[in-house]
């Protein structure tokens, strides 16, 4: 293997820069060439490569998003787009491709290894939805930045003696909210993988808290739940108590990265060049147990993935909930 390629994919999170700095430079340390493909799949099919330098890199590892862009591409979904773009591949004379993204990202990644390019795919994305790894690029920021900012609306929920119900990002996953719901402390959670959302409970919860003396009720629910803006008129007509939804939205996308999401960005980039320098393919890297580690990507997406049982029963334990679920 000579040349390595580097795309960032699906929705960008914090630290994907990380990786792609990992990836350049112990790509170049190991006397490979590396290039850069700008916006996913889209830029590998208009031909958007540029090389890379170890100073390309250079002042990214503190900056959020992702330099080299990135995108969705619907052609690429298609037989003919992933042949186009395994051509383009050997064109360039990239030999190995190393694809920062989600699992959509990685399905992309399996079809070009069928075609020959030795792929590697490393998991970003601030949803931690992808199931054979406990870590995803971005998840430790985004999780971060929501929980600062749900204690910001607290503050001011407590000072007007609100309801407030807060959502967070996550897609289909609720690991942002769960996670939020144990860090802020939240009354209630609502997460899509453990939909027993009933309403009255609900109501009947927030009106117990108030008139034990609780300033505040504080909501935490998942995107994949959504539909804060009318669940928050519903309760308020029931209760009689002020409720105003809060939608924390791309903000939680976005901000430097934290210590945590650089290293094991960084860990995961280098890990990919490994695996690519030993002959390896059609592989994604994953954090299981304390250690970085590859799965076969066939096998990864095949993977189901469930938050922790034990975790939800905590995280709805801690809260102060009247009408415990
Ligand atoms: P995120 O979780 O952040 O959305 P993702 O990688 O899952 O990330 P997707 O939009 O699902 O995001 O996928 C990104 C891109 O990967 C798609 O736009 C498409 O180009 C490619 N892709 C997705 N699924 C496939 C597939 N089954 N075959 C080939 N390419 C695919």
């Amino acid at each position: 293997i000579k040349t390595i390629g580097v795309l960032t994919s699906g929705g960008d999170a914090p630290g994907m820069n990380a990786a792609i700095r990992a990836v350049v430079r112990r790509g170049l340390s190991s006397g490979l060439n590396v290039k850069g493909i700008y916006k996913g799949y889209n830029g590998l099919l208009n031909e958007e490569i540029v090389d890379m330098t170890a100073r390309d890199v250079s002042d990214t590892i503190e900056r959020g998003g992702t330099i080299l862009y990135t995108a969705r591409c619907a052609e690429f979904r298609t037989p003919e787009g992933q042949q186009r773009g395994a051509e383009i591949c050997k064109k360039h004379g990239i030999d190995g491709l190393v694809v920062i993204g989600g699992d959509g990202s990685f399905a992309g990644a399996q079809k070009l290894a069928n075609l020959g390019i030795n792929t590697i795919g490393v998991p970003g994305t601030i949803d931690l939805d992808i199931a054979c790894t406990e870590y995803t690029i971005g998840f430790d920021t985004a999780v971060n930045t929501a929980m600062e900012a749900i204690d910001k609306v607290r503050d001011t929920s407590t000072s007007h003696e609100r309801c407030s119900i807060i959502e967070v990002m996550g897609r289909n996953a609720g690991y942002l909210a769960m996670w939020c719901g144990i860090a802020n402390g939240a009354e209630d959670v609502l997460i899509p993988e453990k939909y027993d959302y009933d309403e009255q409970k609900l109501i009947n919860n927030i009106i117990a808290s108030r008139k034990a003396g609780k300033k505040h009720h504080i909501i935490v629910n998942a995107e994949g739940i959504g539909h804060s803006e009318a669940m928050a008129r519903r309760i308020e007509a029931a209760t009689g108590i002020e409720t105003r939804a809060t939608i924390l939205g791309h903000m939680q996308r976005g901000g430097n990265p934290t210590c945590k999401d650089r290293v094991y960005a960084s860990m995961m980039g280098a890990l990919a060049v490994d695996l690519l320098v030993a002959g390896k393919s059609c592989r994604v890297v994953g954090y299981r147990h304390g250690e970085f580690m590859d799965f076969d990507i066939n096998e990864a997406l095949a993977m189901q993935k469930d938050v922790s049982p034990y975790m939800w029963e905590v995280c709805n334990s801690l809260s102060h909930n009247y009408n415990k679920k």
